[in-house]
């Protein structure tokens, strides 16, 4: 049977598209794309014709079913999302488990994505992180979700749309209180990128001065909860070194 690519594009600079990305684009046979409206200036752009199927989350079942057909007749596919890479917060999962079922290849082309172009430059520990995707748009459902994550040490990584963003800001600032630390990346790639970070009560105080920038597309990521200062020696150190150390403290 055929493959189907799974390929990363842009998330806002075109010049981030892979090499890989667009040989790939234009010798298969096909595109399932997200937004085939999204996906034409895209190709159009690069100087690509294809052929274009839609494949979105009120069809990805049926849809589906069909590119399993074409590709067990030996043709090769690509999917692409609106931006950034397929699966991530976008569609593909359905088609991706049901062609892994059928034993048909599925190869990663990889490129951007938000979280991880986020993560790479906002100077929050990054050796283990949870990526939370959307929180739910209902302020209780909301700080219901944030509550389970009080205690969770690795950094949260959150997408956030922009006529949400200044509620989420202030029920972070409600459950994980002021001191906790957030980096908030908007605009990835594009003309206006902006890191803002600081305290959960800094950048709160400062998207509600500054309501001109609550526009474009956010990634929200807040430092994780940190172990008390004797929880972390203790489960580092033997108390007998731990003793040791803290004679030698100033
Ligand atoms: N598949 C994409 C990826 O790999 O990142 C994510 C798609 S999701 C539907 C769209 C969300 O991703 C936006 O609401 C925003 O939170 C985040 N995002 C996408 N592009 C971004 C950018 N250029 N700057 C900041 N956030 C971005």
């Amino acid at each position: 049977s055929g493959i189907l690519y799974v390929v990363a594009t842009p998330i806002g600079n075109l010049a981030d598209i892979s090499q890989r990305a667009l040989e790939t684009l234009a010798s298969v046979d096909w595109i399932a794309a997200e937004d085939t409206r999204h996906t034409k200036p895209l190709l159009q752009h690069f100087a690509i014709q294809q052929t274009l199927f839609s494949l979105h989350e009120h069809n990805e079942a049926e849809r589906s079913e069909q590119l399993l057909v074409k590709l067990l007749a030996g043709e090769n596919g690509a999917l692409v999302s609106d931006a950034g890479t397929p699966l991530i917060n976008d569609p593909g999962f359905v088609l991706v488990k049901k062609l892994r079922q059928a034993g048909v290849a599925v190869v990663p082309i990889p490129g951007p994505s938000a979280v991880i172009t986020a993560l790479s430059a906002a100077g929050l520990p990054t050796d283990s992180f949870r990526y939370m995707g959307f929180l739910p748009a209902r302020s209780n459902k909301r700080k219901l979700e944030l509550q389970a994550l009080l205690e969770t040490t690795a950094t949260l990584v959150f997408y956030e749309s922009p006529h949400r963003v200044l509620d989420t800001l202030s029920d972070l600032l409600e459950v994980f209180g002021a001191e906790r630390e957030l980096a908030v990346a908007r605009e990835l790639t594009k003309q206006y990128e902006q890191f803002v970070s600081g305290s959960l009560q800094e950048v709160n105080e400062f998207f509600q001065a500054n309501s001109g920038k609550v526009r474009g597309e956010f990634v929200l990521m807040l430092q994780g909860a940190q172990l008390q200062q004797e929880e972390r020696a203790s489960s580092e150190f033997d108390p007998w070194i731990n003793a040791m150390l803290q004679q030698n403290l100033p």
